[in-house]
């Protein structure tokens, strides 16, 4: 087995903030015209003063202490130096480990699953601007962007697979949404670079991965590529790369600059800043309830299943969905939790799974589950109903009931009637019929056929026992 280590530079824009980092513009620049949301800090005009926003200091600790990093006693800024035209200023104002100062966050830890990862570092910095590659022969510039507070978190390179990341991802996800301090559904708002070497060799990083589906393709097609290039003793080389999404290969984009290339010095325009006990502890009383704290009370108050639960902590908008739908139906939460887990999940499509959006497009609310599932419940309608009338919601918004009623979904279960239909299946799905006479198991596909056929109403219990018995009768 080939040790592979990767290790991940994770880039979270602090939405829930007003204003940028350093001046008054607005932390919101999207849907902006390009360059409206600057001014002369933002856009790096010679002789600005940067002016700290508290609320960011505050954002960026509660991320380390949930990431259970060590918050220093004091935090000062640095300059990190680099031409390069997102950068008006040409220096990043960001953080640095040096004389005895650390960056906000240091030392952490995250589980996830049964693994853990440490975390190297949290650091709070500015976001550049926004490149657009409009044509062959422009570039174009937006420094709308240019200044809103960004926390970039580093790992150490504790992971040997692409999916432990991925699922690393997820959780950092849930702990900012729950955070509340930046809307990680919003386009670019969470940003990856990972780096990845093979047996202790050179470090390869992969810049700006789109999306974290694309991280963890993009980990698959880079651990391949070295271990090809080690097996034909190749050499690899120490570089940056950048994923292709339409080719799904990682291309090289410049040979890797070493860390002193930046000339790291501390921002003389921002003091030092102070932090001390008294602040963390009221930081501390004031953090909301984390994914991990929020699963033990899921399994406690609810006794959902630990699988169950850590499907709906995973992602903020499912566990909010199914404790508002608890609060207006308190019977069932285990009922409710599985309806949302193995059913309403299932018109999810993944592209929104991915983008953590889940919501956008379907027209459930919290009001339409709690019915459905007291409908089913009070035995007035059964599963597979409920299951049409779910798919139906989703799209119509309308109330179960209203649905059920539009559908006059009484069960048949007049054998009669159903023998009726049984009839014509057997007659349009005779390849079916054959099969389902040699494997019994095939039955269910021809009781999807009569249930489709009768708009989900037929009985499928009589409608399958029918059809076992027409089937052992058959010649
Ligand atoms: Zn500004």
């Amino acid at each position: 087995m080939v040790e592979v280590k990767i290790g991940l530079e994770i880039h979270c824009q602090l939405t829930g903030l007003q204003s940028k980092l350093f001046c008054a513009c607005q932390c919101d620049y999207r849907g902006r015209a390009p360059n409206t949301n600057i001014c002369p800090i933002c856009s790096g005009l010679p002789g600005t003063l940067p002016l700290l926003n508290q609320r960011a200091v505050d954002f960026a600790s509660m991320i380390s202490l949930a990431l259970r990093c060590k918050v220093p006693d004091k935090v000062m800024f640095y300059r990190k130096n680099y031409f390069y035209l997102d950068l008006p200023k040409n220096f990043q104002i960001t953080q640095y480990n040096a004389y005895g100062i650390t960056s906000i966050g240091v030392e952490g830890r995250v589980d996830y699953g049964i693994k853990s990862t440490k975390i190297r570092r949290v650091q709070l910095e500015e976001d550049p601007g926004r490149l657009i590659y409009d044509t062959s022969f422009y570039t174009l510039i937006d420094y709308n962007r240019a200044g809103v507070s960004l926390v970039e978190i580093v790992t150490e390179p504790d992971f040997a697979e692409p999916k432990d990341v991925r699922m690393f991802l997820n959780k950092i996800t849930s702990i900012i949404e729950h955070l509340g301090v930046g809307d990680t559904k919003l386009d670019g708002s969470v940003r990856c670079d990972v780096n990845v070497s093979l047996e202790g060799g050179k470090r390869v990083e992969i810049k700006n991965v789109g999306s974290f589906k694309d991280v963890e393709k993009a980990l698959g097609y880079e651990i391949t590529r070295q271990k090809t290039m080690s097996v034909r003793d190749i050499e690899i080389k120490s570089e940056t790369r950048h994923w292709d999404d339409a080719r799904k290969v990682t291309k090289q984009s410049r040979a890797k600059e070493e860390e002193e290339d930046y000339r790291y010095f501390p921002e003389p325009d921002i003091p030092t800043i102070v932090l001390g006990n008294e602040f963390l502890s009221s930081l501390k009383a004031k953090m909301p309830e984390l994914p991990d704290e929020r699963k033990i009370r899921f399994l406690k108050e609810y006794e959902l299943s630990d699988h169950v639960s850590q499907v709906l902590i995973d992602n903020k908008d499912l566990a909010d969905f199914f404790e508002s739908t608890v609060k207006i139906y308190s019977s069932s939460p285990n009922e409710i939790a599985n309806w949302i887990v193995s059913d309403l999940l299932g018109f999810i499509d993944d592209s929104k799974m991915e983008e953590g959006s889940l919501f956008s497009g379907l027209r459930i609310e919290a009001k339409h589950m709690a019915e459905l599932v007291k409908m089913v419940d009070q035995n007035i309608i059964n599963r597979n109903i409920a299951k049409m009338i779910l798919s139906q919601i989703t799209k119509t918004g309308e109330m179960p009931s209203y649905v059920l009623d539009k559908m006059n979904a009484s069960l048949i279960d007049s054998k009669a009637i159903i023998s009726e239909a049984i009839e014509s299946i057997f007659k349009s799905e005779k390849a079916a019929v054959r099969d389902a006479k040699q494997n019994p198991n095939a039955a269910n596909f021809l009781l999807g056929k009569v249930m489709q056929l009768t708009g989900g109403r037929a009985d499928p219990k009589i409608a399958l026992n029918l059809i076992k018995t027409k089937l052992a009768i058959m010649e």
